[in-house]
Parts: structure tokens; C-alpha cells; sequence
């Protein structure tokens, strides 16, 4: 007995939509036909709504352990599979740290406990993420981490940074960098060092603190060989530097987020909101160009949200009090879809690989892909109705978005991991 997913409209090799029915069992896709005859299987019919693979977030903070109040990993887990996602990996920087065996398993197994998305933890780079000494990769991986990196800081010194691509390198992990150089950076900065920030007299965040990581990674990648991935691009410079490197033949992969892509400093108001503070901040017009030109170029691999949720009394700081990041779980596919694809500027075929075959390939997942004998991860969206995002009605806890009351199509409208349905739109 098996779930027949009926009258899905399916991307078909030339990224056209086709009518097909779906069989799952157990845990697989065991049949793609124009035609399946139910034969007493559970039948969804899902009339005519867009089906893809589950989406594949690289990048969240799921918060748990020690900032409970911001978000749990079954609040985060949730806020997943209602946006979509059936895979997202979650950052370390958390109380404690992911820099050790224990907390890797605590959080694949308070994963498994809340049966919603499938969670891939990443571990540290460093003990505690003060750059001062590596973590023990062997045995976090042997735990299950999907690779390593200090996100929510980035790693100073190139000395440590080469320490921890060549290590990275003989356990067959990827670096995943946060690039950021302090020393580039005025205290108190909350937005780009652009027009914006002068206006209001404000110290900015320049580009280069960003770049000058890419460009010195780029570097200690291609010497070591490792797997080198960029967190959150964000300045066109950090683009051409991906771009070279590509060309250069080195193992450089990079992310941006739906954020960047669909805002720049210009659009932050006057008030400066908080809701509008994320790191790296957004920045000038002709970088978020640059992303999307990076982006259908291919030299930005995927996209990923870096959901970043934080408490309401946290975001009514201030904006150089409050803490950086935005949350993304439940609007990144709607927003995407609505303001690219519909827009012209990429195809829906091309956003799905974005977010679903492109990670799963570049991290060595085995999902992402609708196909018979895959994974039978799915997510069913409906991409006619429009509504505008309303955060209060997130199952996350984190309400801390600028893109609130934007008109959106592209809702997901029931998801399924590993063969069962873990969420649908009532
Ligand atoms: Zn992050």
C-alpha cells in the first residue's frame, strides 16, 4: 500500500509543466506515469497544483540549544515544511556551540522527535568559535554533520583557516565560510557602507570586509583542494572573486539569499527598522545586480535563507542595538517565485534546481530530485493564488521580516519527507 499523488503538474526535462500522476511507498517514489490506477492506495489528488522535490535549505539557525526563546528545532522544523523545505542544515552558533559529539546528537535527535523536516547539523570549525583551535572533525563527522564552518562569525586568521580546509579536506568535508574580516569593520555598523548609511550618518559595513575572505579562501582552497563554500554572498566584488576562481578550476561554490536577491539599501525606510539589520547587510543596487547576473551565470551555486529568528522585544531595538538576521523558512518560495520567476528574470526550472538538485549535488545529499526510486520528498505548491505575507501567522517564532504584506504567489500547500505527509494546508 502506498500514497498515490494524483493530477500534480511536473516539470518535465524542458522545464515544461506536465500533468503525471505519482507513486510513493514506503519511503520511495516507485512510479511516475500521465496514469496511475489507485488499487486501494491512500489517493491525494492534488488538482492540478505544481509538484517538486522538497526544497533543500543549506542555511538556518534553528537557535536550540540555548536560545529557546527565539526559535526551537521543532518550531524551526516546522516553519520548514510549510515553506516547502523538507531538508535545511543548521548552524552552530549556538549556547552550547555544535563543537561536539554530544550536541550533534541532541540535535538529530530532537529532529527526529518533531517528525517534520529532516535537520543536517553542521559542526564548528573551532572550539566555540573563537577561531583559537579546530574541532575534533573526525568525530563530528562519524556523528553525522554535513560540514563544517563558524557561521555567524567569520574565521580571522589564514593560518587557522588553511588549518581547517586541510583537516576539512582529509575527512572529506566542505568549509562553509561566514566571510567577514573584523578588523574591516567600525563598531556599532548596522548597514551598508553605502549612500544609505551616510545619509543618516551611520557607520557602514563595507563590501570588503566580505571579499577580502573570499579572496584569501579562494587562495587557501585552491592550495588544499577542499570543498570551499560562501555563506550569503553579498557584494559584487565577492562575485567576480567566485567567478575567477571557477574559471581558475578551484572547488569554489558559493549561496545567496532571497533576501539580497530582492532588495538593496535604497529600499530600507527611514525609520531604519530593525526588521531591516541582517549580516551581511543589504547592500547597493549594483551588487544585488550583480548577485542575480552570479546567480543565472552560474557562479552562485543555490540559494539559501539563513533564517535568523529572533524576539519581537530583540527587534524593537534600535537598529544599532538589535541583533542582525531575518527569518526566510515560510517566505523564500513565494517570494522567489513571485518577484523572479513570474518577473522574467529566471525560470521556475531554474529556481527549483536552485534550491533542490544544485544543494543536494554540491553537498553529496541524496534527495532533491523527483524521479522514480528517489527519496520520496515532495512538496506541492499552488502557484495561481495570491496572498500577501502575514508573519503572525508563521509557525516560527521568529516574526522578524521586511518583507511583511508583500503580495506573493507560489504557496506550498502540502510537503512530504521520507514518504509521509508531514504538513498540509488546511
Ligand atoms: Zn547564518
Amino acid at each position: 500500500m502506498g500514497i498515490l499523488l494524483a493530477n500534480g503538474q511536473l516539470l518535465d526535462e524542458f522545464g515544461k509543466l506536465i500533468k503525471k500522476d505519482v507513486l510513493v511507498e514506503a519511503n520511495r517514489i516507485v512510479r511516475i506515469a500521465e496514469r496511475i490506477e489507485p488499487d486501494g492506495h491512500e489517493q491525494i489528488d492534488l488538482d492540478g497544483l505544481f509538484l517538486s522535490a522538497g526544497l533543500i535549505d543549506m542555511h538556518v539557525h534553528l537557535r536550540e540549544p540555548g536560545f529557546e526563546e527565539k526559535e526551537t528545532i521543532a518550531t524551526g522544523a516546522d516553519a520548514a515544511v510549510r515553506g516547502g523545505f523538507t531538508t535545511v542544515a543548521c548552524m552552530p552558533n549556538t549556547r552550547p556551540v555544535i563543537d561536539n559529539v554530544e550536541t550533534v546528537q541532541y540535535i538529530l535527535q530532537q529532529a527526529k522527535a518533531a517528525k517534520k523536516a529532516r535537520v543536517l547539523p553542521y559542526g564548528a570549525i573551532t572550539v566555540r568559535q573563537l577561531g583559537r583551535e579546530l574541532t575534533d572533525f573526525a568525530a563530528l563527522k562519524e556523528t553525522g554533520i554535513a560540514g563544517v564552518t563558524d557561521d555567524g562569525v567569520g574565521v580571522q586568521t589564514s593560518g587557522m583557516m588553511k588549518q581547517a580546509m586541510l583537516r576539512a579536506k582529509e575527512w572529506g568535508l566542505p568549509v562553509i565560510a561566514h566571510c567577514e574580516d573584523e578588523s574591516l569593520l567600525p563598531g556599532g555598523a548596522a548597514l551598508h557602507d553605502g549612500e544609505v548609511a551616510a545619509r543618516h550618518g551611520l557607520p557602514g559595513i563595507p563590501s570588503e570586509s566580505e571579499s577580502i575572505h573570499v579572496g584569501r579562501d579562494i587562495l587557501l582552497a585552491e592550495q588544499t583542494g577542499v570543498h570551499y563554500h560562501v555563506c550569503h554572498i553579498s557584494a559584487k566584488e565577492s562575485v567576480r572573486l567566485v567567478r575567477d576562481g571557477k574559471r581558475a578550476g578551484v572547488n569554489v561554490t558559493a549561496e545567496v539569499t532571497p533576501h539580497h536577491l530582492l532588495l538593496c539599501d535604497e529600499d530600507i525606510p527611514d525609520s531604519l527598522d530593525a526588521r531591516w539589520k541582517m549580516n551581511p547587510p543589504l547592500r547597493s543596487r549594483a551588487d544585488r545586480a550583480a548577485l542575480l547576473a552570479g546567480l543565472k551565470d552560474g557562479t552562485i551555486d543555490i540559494i539559501a535563507t539563513d533564517h535568523a529568528p529572533h524576539t519581537e522585544a530583540e527587534k524593537a531595538n534600535s537598529i544599532d542595538r538589535a541583533p542582525f538576521g531575518i527569518v526566510g523558512l515560510e517566505t523564500a518560495f513565494p517570494l522567489l517565485y513571485t518577484y523572479l520567476v513570474l518577473s522574467g528574470e529566471l525560470t521556475l526550472a531554474e529556481l527549483i534546481d536552485k534550491m533542490t538538485a544544485k544543494p543536494a549535488r554540491l553537498f553529496g545529499l541524496p534527495y532533491g530530485r523527483l524521479a522514480e526510486g528517489e527519496v520520496a520528498d515532495l512538496v506541492a505548491i499552488d502557484l495561481e493564488k495570491e496572498r500577501a505575507i502575514d508573519p503572525d501567522s508563521f509557525a516560527s517564532k521568529g516574526r522578524n521580516t521586511p518583507f511583511a504584506g508583500w503580495k506573493c504567489k507560489g504557496w506550498p500547500m502540502l510537503t512530504m519527507v521520507d514518504g509521509e505527509v508531514v504538513w498540509r494546508q488546511s
